[in-house]
């Protein structure tokens, strides 16, 4: 049994802004994204999401914002001066650190040449952008709107605007895909000097076109050493893993994003936003989670009820909702950090941890545990021993 011992009062604080509207429904996206039919609904949605924000802001009062993430969905459908207005609606409610970290995702296609300085003048400071492959074939079969060229072109713009924060997102392992497509993928993005590159595995994920139509994936084993080459070819740049599929240079890890895997609070507003909020004075964490279709999400504009689900996060759940986003990162798990976040004794974690380290999936010194390259490998096997 879980013992419980006190939260943290200084879990960092992120917001996260979903935009649920994409040009087209991509075939293996499960995200909750709608392709847009009509006009966007521009001003009601900045609206509607800060209401929205108004709701959380008791539960989050005299706490200090660190990281913001404008994702979708493709946020650059809306333009600079809607997300003006929300960053300044934003800044008005809550205490945003002067060096936030403010990034919005955009995908080639959908944001003009020169829109991207207007972004920056938003107080936009970060750029991802869903470029995918570079290869016109298999783009046409992820069924991206954009080809090889309206991607170089819009990491073109991101850079002319002065973003030198950007990311971006390369997928492996596509439909057809051979080592040396995969790599060429790689090389063309570094020529683009990117801070910050997320290399993702496509998996083929339920309730998509994909999964009732599965394209031929490459087999297993020319998917390890596609990581590996590609791994290797992005180490050889100085990037580093942080985490399972993120790689950065040096000083560029995305803040957002760590603080997720380190088991951080950040609120979620938007249509279909999941947010997690500490309470210590309550001695709980509470889940939460928007209407996901952006009708009803509108609608709940009228009486504010764009919460769809509210729940606490029992005391088992925590040590494995802690532990399947914490070891993605490949650096160390301080043990006072998994007492200050779950607000649970380190002795709880006698059995998992035992059976962690017999099979050599982590080691395990007095103040502090790290995964294995066994470990990284098997991250699903090492994850599931954390389960309730
Ligand atoms: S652009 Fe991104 S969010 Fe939109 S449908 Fe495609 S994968 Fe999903």
């Amino acid at each position: 049994m879980a013992t419980e011992i006190r939260f943290s009062s200084q879990i960092p604080l992120s917001l996260y802004i979903h935009f649920p509207w994409c040009v087209a429904k991509c075939p293996y996206c499960d995200f909750n994204s709608h392709a847009l039919s009509g006009p966007l609904p521009e001003e009601a949605y900045i609206d509607a999401l800060l209401a929205d924000l108004e709701l959380e802001l008791p539960r989050v009062w005299g706490r200090v914002v660190h990281s913001v993430f404008l994702g979708g969905g493709t946020p650059s459908l809306f333009p600079a001066a809607a997300m003006d207005r929300l960053l300044s609606g934003v800044r008005a409610r809550l205490s945003l650190a002067p060096d936030a970290e403010i990034t919005m995702e955009a995908n080639p296609g959908t944001v003009e040449h020169d829109r991207f300085e207007d972004y920056r003048s938003a107080g936009i400071n970060r750029i991802s952008l869903g470029i995918q492959s570079f290869d016109d074939r298999h783009l046409k079969t992820l069924g991206r709107i954009h080809g090889g060229d309206e991607a170089r072109r819009a990491i073109d713009s991101v850079r002319a605007a002065g973003f030198d924060n950007f990311n971006l997102d390369l997928m492996w392992a596509l439909p057809g895909q051979t080592l040396d497509q995969a790599l060429a993928d790689v090389d063309q993005a570094l020529e683009f000097a990117p801070a910050h590159l997320s290399h993702y595995h496509l998996t083929i994920e339920p309730n998509t076109l994909f999964a009732a139509r599965p394209p031929q994936l490459p087999a297993e084993d020319a998917a390890w050493d596609m990581q590996d080459a590609c791994g290797q070819r992005l180490a050889e740049a100085g990037f580093r893993p942080y985490e399972i599929s993120a790689w950065a240079r040096p000083g560029a890890i995305s803040r957002h994003n760590l603080n997720y895997w380190r088991f951080g609070d950040y609120i979620g507003i938007g249509a279909g936003a999941h947010g997690k909020i500490t309470l210590p004075a309550e001695e709980r964490i509470v889940r939460t989670r928007r209407k996901s279709h952006p009708r009803p999400y509108l609608n709940a504009a009228e009486d504010l009820s764009f919460i769809a689900e509210e729940r606490p996060v029992g005391t088992e759940d925590r040590v494995f909702e802690y532990f399947l986003n914490r070891l993605r990162l490949a650096e160390p798990v301080p043990l006072a950090e998994f007492e200050d976040r779950t607000g649970l004794a380190r002795e709880c974690l006698g059995e998992p941890l035992h059976q962690a380290r017999e099979l050599g999936l982590v080691e395990v010194e007095t103040d502090h545990l790290h995964r294995t390259e066994k470990g990284a490998r098997y991250l699903n096997d090492l994850q599931a021993l954390f389960l309730p």
